[in-house]
Order: structure tokens, then C-alpha cells, then sequence
């Protein structure tokens, strides 16, 4: 049974994530290597966690802020983009900040930008003045912000989907919207031109900490997370090598860690090396022609420091 919403007082940590979109199965992926198991119920808008006293609460991504702001969620992954945009608009009508960002997760990464049709020529913002032009957006509030640093007075015309379409329609001259590959804008004769924000999936959490047995889950929680954020990208890089072709290995492998050597194997020295993004091929053919052999790439899934 799912319990009441929005108590208080928890000894249990609830979780928003997205339910279904670009976040939900990355934001499961990484809370499942931190250790989190759920039981899935059938209404599938709460799991109850089973590893550990920590729930999921399955919704849409838009919701994320205003449930930690509401008390009915303690974290959850959303876009830096919708976290921004809510907390801007809550402070332009004069209400406090009730969340923040606790960590950056390294995926659903997304650039806020300004599109123009592909036949402008773009010079700057400044070209944007005392035009009197509309803007389309699902972003108002951090629009309304970069227009009023860059000194622009255009008219924001919010619209909740589909704002690449605004120009054909001619219901604005030019768009504000996330853009990840460019390809929705090139599809309708747009081009990006300026960035208002570098956005990707966060963990969010209320403004102030918690007071409960939440404090406890919640630390434990981000420790975890960092021990599997520092080393997504690690590979550790295993191989044999005679003795007299260290150097060369050495030199290739600069930009990686120490390279540490195991007690040897039949003469040949055993050798790791951490390496801090993906080992190529060219790479490992490179070190296998200054006589690295049984080359082994392995990827690193936790660490506690
Ligand atoms: P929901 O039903 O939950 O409201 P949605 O349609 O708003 O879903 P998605 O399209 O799944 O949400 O996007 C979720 C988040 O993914 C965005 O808020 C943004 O942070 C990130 N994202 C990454 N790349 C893109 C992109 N190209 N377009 C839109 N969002 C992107
Ligand atoms: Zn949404």
C-alpha cells in the first residue's frame, strides 16, 4: 500500500525521478548501482525500496521541484533546466528558494539556446534590441533573466511543447529550447546562436537539510553516489610487459595513473594503470607494439574513498 504523501517527520528517504522520458532509466541505473533495490507496485507511481528504507516516487519531471518545495519528496533527479526554471519562478514572485542542487550526474546533458531561422545573420544580442520581436519558449523565467542582463526588450511567448514550430507558424520571430544534437532545429530551418544555460540531469534536494532519521539515509545516499560518479569514466588498464620495454609503456601511458607493478609471473612483469576516460583501440595496439601483451581494458563500477 502506498503510504500518505507529504508527512512531516520520515524515517524513510522518498525519491522523485522521471517515469518515463530521457531521465528514467539513467536516474534508475544510477540509484540501482548505489545500492537501491524496489519492489515495483502496481499503480507504478511509488516502488517501495527494499535494500535499503529509501522509496522511488515515479513522476513527470516538471513535478520534481515543487515535491521537494511541497515536502513530499526529500531528493530527486530532474534537469538543471526545470530546477532553474522553477527556482526563477518562484523568486520572481517573491518566494524563498526551497531546493538546490546537491550533484551534477553526468547525463541527459542539454544546452538552453537561442534559435533564429537558419537566414539571419547573427551578429550578437545586441542585434535583438528595440526590435520589438517574440520569442517562443517553455522557459519564461530564465529567458525573461538573460533578456534583462543582455538589455533586450523582447516579448516572451510561453508554450508548454513544440516551440521549434513557433517561427512557421508565425507566432514568434525566434525560439528559446533545449538543444541537444541541433537536428530538431536544422529540421525546421532553425539555427542555435546563443546559450543561456548548460544543462544536465541533477540531484536536487530541499534547501534546508533534514532533521530526521532522513539526515543519516540521505548522506549515506550522496556517498554512494559520489563513489560511483568519480569513477564511471575509470578504466583500469591490465597487462604483462618485459622488463626492459617499461619506459616506452611509461612514456605512452603519461596521462594515466602511476603504473603499478604486481608481483611478477614467470619473469614478465605483471602491470595496471588507472586510465580517467576510455581506452581505444589505437591505444592498446600502440602499447601492445612497445610490448605490452594480454592486454585486459576493465571497467571500474565503485569506489569509497
Ligand atoms: P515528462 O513527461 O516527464 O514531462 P518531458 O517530455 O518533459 O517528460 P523529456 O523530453 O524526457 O521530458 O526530457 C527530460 C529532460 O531531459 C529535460 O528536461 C532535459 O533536462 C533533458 N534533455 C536532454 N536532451 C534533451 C533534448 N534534446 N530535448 C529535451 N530535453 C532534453
Ligand atoms: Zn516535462
Amino acid at each position: 500500500m502506498t503510504p500518505p504523501l507529504g508527512a512531516a517527520t520520515r524515517d524513510r528517504l522518498r525519491i522523485a525521478i522521471q517515469k518515463s522520458g530521457r531521465l528514467a532509466e539513467p536516474a534508475r541505473k544510477l540509484l540501482a548501482a548505489c545500492g537501491l533495490s524496489w519492489r515495483e507496485s502496481r499503480d507504478k507511481l511509488f516502488c517501495y525500496g527494499e535494500s535499503l528504507p529509501v522509496d522511488l516516487l515515479l513522476v513527470r519531471d516538471d513535478d520534481i521541484p515543487g515535491l521537494i518545495a511541497d515536502g513530499v519528496c526529500d531528493l530527486g533527479v530532474v534537469g538543471r533546466n526545470e530546477l532553474d526554471e522553477q527556482a526563477g519562478a518562484r523568486a520572481q514572485i517573491g518566494l524563498p528558494q526551497a531546493y538546490r542542487e546537491l550533484r551534477a550526474l553526468g547525463f541527459g546533458q542539454c544546452r538552453l539556446m537561442l534559435a533564429v531561422p537558419e537566414d539571419w545573420e547573427w551578429t550578437g544580442p545586441e542585434q535583438l534590441r528595440g526590435k520589438g520581436l517574440r520569442i517562443a519558449t517553455s522557459y519564461p523565467s530564465i529567458l525573461v533573466g538573460w533578456l534583462q542582463e543582455q538589455q533586450i526588450d523582447a516579448q516572451v511567448v510561453e508554450l508548454s511543447g513544440s516551440v521549434e514550430i513557433a517561427p512557421r507558424l508565425g507566432t514568434a520571430e525566434l525560439i528559446c529550447d533545449l538543444v541537444s544534437s541541433g537536428a530538431t532545429l536544422k529540421a525546421n530551418q532553425l539555427k542555435p546562436v546563443e546559450t543561456l544555460l548548460e544543462s544536465e540531469a541533477v540531484l536536487a534536494g530541499p534547501a534546508g537539510g533534514f532533521d530526521d532519521a532522513r539526515a543519516a539515509l540521505a548522506q549515506m545516499l550522496l556517498r554512494r553516489m559520489d563513489g560511483v560518479l568519480q569513477v564511471r569514466e575509470r578504466k583500469l588498464l591490465m597487462f604483462n610487459a618485459d622488463r626492459d620495454a617499461l619506459p616506452a609503456l611509461e612514456r605512452l601511458l603519461a596521462d594515466a595513473g602511476p603504473l603499478v607493478q604486481l608481483p611478477s609471473v614467470n619473469g614478465s612483469l605483471a602491470l595496471q594503470a588507472m586510465c580517467e576516460g576510455a581506452v581505444s583501440w589505437q591505444q592498446l595496439e600502440e602499447l601492445e607494439r612497445a610490448g605490452a601483451r594480454q592486454l585486459m581494458v576493465l571497467g571500474v563500477e565503485r569506489s569509497l574513498a
